[in-house]
């Protein structure tokens, strides 16, 4: 009997343009909108979505995000549960470290790097809140979230419970986990990391590896892993600052082995990653790039990245439908040549 037991204390807006609220600084109006700053707003806010029949969405960083033009309807809870505790576990040979999730992922990862603690160092700045990391599973530079998440703490909407669930519940997958099912029935109050204290570091990711041999360093430290990451992403991406984006607005590819080698018949430059002996990867933005033609294409106020065809950019003022169209034109035109169906990683929110 959690949501039905709320005191009436938090201020609940109204009319609230979610355009700010979002990277890629899209978005029409929320009909309700909160701040949560801890557990008691969480269920006062749900509590109220419940009681008025409306449906509520929880907004962390906005960086994964496509608000429709039309906004949303129902309560927009915008998760600041924040916190972070370090508990030594192992014989000090690890620590857990519990994190609130609307604490700023790359604040987290700064943070343990600065302490000495190993395992978020490739994930450094993706953008998004701690509550997010789980739920796609970020990854990047060789390595997943996921290998460092001990639990993920939540409140079940559906069964109005608080629950933990283990990573092997979590059911973690390429960019995956069971969250993703079912997107509005647990909410992610906080997550429980496990990082080491004398880990090793996992530098052959081909940008890494480059990164390094061109700074002639042999055996990098973890900040160094850290500023790395920083610097490659720094020239890839769009700066936030100066673009709307919400990044990688695509999955990559994976498709089957067969598919693959069909592919670099007609297509003999093309890079296929194999995932097993079943499955391949293949870069999207080299597809969109080298075959598609899409690489720093602008088409009114919308456009794709100079140095990242996945990356969709909002040049100011575009809306949501400027960049579905957009995106709409790439779906078709990748199928059209390779015969490949691509996705969004971009949640659609309306
Ligand atoms: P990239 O390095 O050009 O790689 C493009 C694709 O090729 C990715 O799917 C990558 O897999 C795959 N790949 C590269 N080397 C591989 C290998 N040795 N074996 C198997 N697969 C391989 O990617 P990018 O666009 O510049 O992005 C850099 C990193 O940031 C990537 O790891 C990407 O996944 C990550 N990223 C993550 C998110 C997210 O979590 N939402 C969003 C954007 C980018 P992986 O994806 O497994 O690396």
């Amino acid at each position: 009997m959690i949501l039905s037991n709320f005191a009436k204390k938090m201020k609940i807006q109204e009319n609230i343009s979610l355009k700010e609220f979002t990277t890629f600084k899209i978005g029409g109006i929320a009909r309700f909108f909160c701040t949560v700053l801890n557990e008691d707003e969480l269920i006062e806010a749900i509590g109220f979505s419940k009681k008025n029949k409306l449906p509520f969405f929880i907004l962390g960083g906005g960086s994964n995000i496509l608000i429709s033009d039309n906004g949303f309807s129902g309560i927009v809870i915008k998760m600041e549960m924040k916190g972070i505790e370090y508990t030594e576990v192992e014989n000090g040979k690890k620590v857990q470290v519990k994190v609130g999730a609307g604490e700023n992922w790359d604040d987290i990862v700064k943070e343990t790097v600065e302490k000495g603690l190993y395992g978020l160092e490739n994930l450094s700045l993706i953008p998004g809140t701690v509550g997010a990391s789980p739920v796609q599973n970020i990854g990047a530079y060789g390595s997943e979230v996921k290998d460092t998440i001990e639990s993920v703490y939540v409140l079940d909407v559906i069964k109005d419970e608080y629950k933990t669930i283990t990573n092997s519940e979590c059911r973690f997958d390429y960019r995956y986990s069971m969250f993703k099912e079912d997107p509005r029935r647990y909410v992610v109050l906080s997550v429980n990391f496990i990082l080491q204290k004398n880990g090793k570091l996992n530098y052959d990711y081909k940008d890494l590896k480059e990164h390094f041999a061109f700074k002639n360093i042999r055996e990098p430290s973890l900040k160094q892993v850290r500023d790395a990451v920083i610097e490659i992403r720094t020239r890839k991406l769009p700066n936030l600052k100066e673009y709307g984006t919400a990044g990688s607005f695509f999955k990559n590819v994976v498709t089957s082995t067969a598919k693959g080698k069909e592919l670099l018949t007609k297509y003999p430059d093309m890079i296929v990653h194999a995932v097993n002996d079943k499955k391949v990867k293949i870069p999207l933005a080299w597809i969109l790039d080298h075959i598609c033609g899409f690489r720093g294409v602008k088409i009114g106020n919308v456009g794709t990245y100079k140095n990242q065809a996945l990356v969709l950019v909002n040049y100011g003022g575009a809306t949501a439908t400027d960049i579905t169209n957009l995106a709409q034109k790439m779906v078709d035109k990748v199928y059209e040549e390779t015969g490949i169906e691509i996705f969004p990683e971009v949640e659609w929110v309306e």
